[in-house]
């Protein structure tokens, strides 16, 4: 690394740009006070945000600066970070440098170039946002830098190995794949030694030549540490929506799991989901839901749609319909239980196992049967995203079975993550209508 560069970011990013945030982030939370949402009936914003939009910005705010002073690792949502953080890597992560696009309206120009280049309308729209940036250096966050590593972890589908070798090829530099063997019930022995081993004699020894460092036992515990912390405080915050009426939906959890994406292993994090959970206890205790006059409830599987968020919300809410919880975000959480400080490597390889994504339809179905018990739920929506295939197999039969068991309506939506292409208004439109229908608040 190249000390003009360590100066350079010192005094930009650690002295002005933090400095000029912080004071961003007090003028949005003085904004914030007075701040609603497209409808009434939902409720203000969490005061959180202010912070939200600053960490955001700040990590991105880095990426301009940090080439030549940290190496930095472009990662797959899946990926075992917490040995990139130790090392002292930057981390990128494209599936939510693409989300942003997305919630932003940035992804289609960056989605169309992928395809100018010749890469096909049915590769899953992350890459393809992603692709429009790595080719064309657009951005809606005015700069990513470029990785010195790829690490691509196969636990969350196998387009991931696709997608990295043309990543690969476009920056020329070492890609690391983890193969995590898919888990039907248990993980059986073999195949967390077989992961943990693809940690020690790959991924560490490439990542410590690129870094030019050696990974210390001390500070890899203390990242797993940050990271396990940070995700039993989501997990609790997600748990909260079983309140009623719940204190947040999953539009707010939308806004606010970057950091448990993005920035898993930091301090910062886990200060910041205290700071969120505290405000989420606050919600209870004063009875605001995160819809007013809360009449149904609603559970969302799969992605978000990230360039409707707000329009979803605020159609539902104006039938008092709360969405309290989704599968996609209790997937940051729910492996909490499984990271052991004290046997990290081992911990990591079994964690990295488990992703919801990696296990078979069966469990995803188990994992909805509990939520709509825990959280008192009166339907589901279960999103068939048509870039996602991973996520969205087996939608028909979990719905039939939702329906069959709880006797709650369950609506089958197609639409798609980040391409706009595939969302059809009036369909969408007149699905959920007659779906409110059957809960009876249309
Ligand atoms: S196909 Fe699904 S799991 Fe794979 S990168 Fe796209 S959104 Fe993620």
């Amino acid at each position: 690394m190249k000390l003009i560069d360590t100066i350079k970011y010192r005094l930009t990013v650690d002295v002005a740009g933090r400095a000029f945030l912080r004071y961003e982030r007090f003028l949005n939370a003085r904004r914030l006070k007075n701040a609603r949402f497209k409808s009434e009936n939902l409720a203000p914003p969490l005061r959180i945000s202010a912070w939200t939009k600053e960490l955001i910005s700040l990590h991105y705010f880095r990426g301009r600066y940090v080439e030549g002073h940290q190496p930095v690792a472009y990662v797959t949502s899946g990926g075992p970070v917490e040995i990139l953080k130790a090392l002292g890597y930057y981390v990128i992560y494209p599936e939510n440098h693409a989300a942003l696009a997305g919630a932003r309206h940035a992804q289609m120009e960056l989605i169309q170039s992928a395809e100018e280049f010749g890469f096909s309308q049915d590769i899953c729209s992350y890459v393809r946002t992603d692709l429009g940036t790595a080719l064309t250096g657009k951005t809606p966050v005015g700069k990513l830098p470029k990785p010195d590593l790829l690490l691509a972890c196969t636990n969350i589908c196998q387009t991931v190995l696709h997608w990295y070798r043309v990543l690969q090829k476009i920056f020329n530099v070492p890609l690391v794949v983890i193969d995590t063997p898919f888990v039907y019930t248990e993980a059986p022995p073999h195949a967390v030694e077989y992961v943990k081993k693809q940690l020690e004699n790959e991924l560490i020894p490439v990542a410590e030549r690129v870094a030019g460092r050696t990974l210390k036992e001390k500070k890899f515990k203390e990242v797993v540490k940050y990271s396990k912390d940070a995700t039993e405080l989501w997990l609790e915050i997600l748990n909260m929506g079983r309140h009623i009426p719940t204190p947040i939906s999953i539009f707010d959890q939308f806004i606010h799991m970057a950091p448990i994406v993005e920035m898993r292993g930091d301090k910062v994090t886990v200060d910041f989901y205290y700071a969120m959970l505290k405000e989420v206890k606050e919600r209870v205790k004063k009875g605001i839901g995160s819809v007013k006059n809360e009449k149904k409830r609603v559970l969302w599987d799969n992605l978000p749609v990230w360039y409707k968020l707000s329009r979803l919300a605020a159609e539902l809410a104006d039938r008092g319909v709360s969405m309290p919880i989704s599968t996609y975000t209790y997937a940051w959480g729910e492996l909490a239980p499984l990271i052991d400080i004290e046997r990290g490597m081992e911990s990591m390889a079994r964690v990295y196992l488990y992703p919801i994504l990696n296990r078979g339809t069966g469990h995803k179905l188990e994992v909805m049967r509990q939520m709509v018990k825990d959280f008192k739920l009166d339907g589901v929506i279960l999103h068939s995203d048509r870039s996602c295939k991973p996520y969205s197999i087996g939608q028909v039969p979990q719905r039939n079975k939702l329906m069959e068991e709880f006797g709650i309506p369950a609506l089958l939506l197609e639409a798609d993550h980040n391409d706009e292409r595939a969302f059809s208004e009036e369909q969408v439109a007149s699905r959920i209508a007659s779906f409110l229908e059957m809960m009876e608040v249309a």
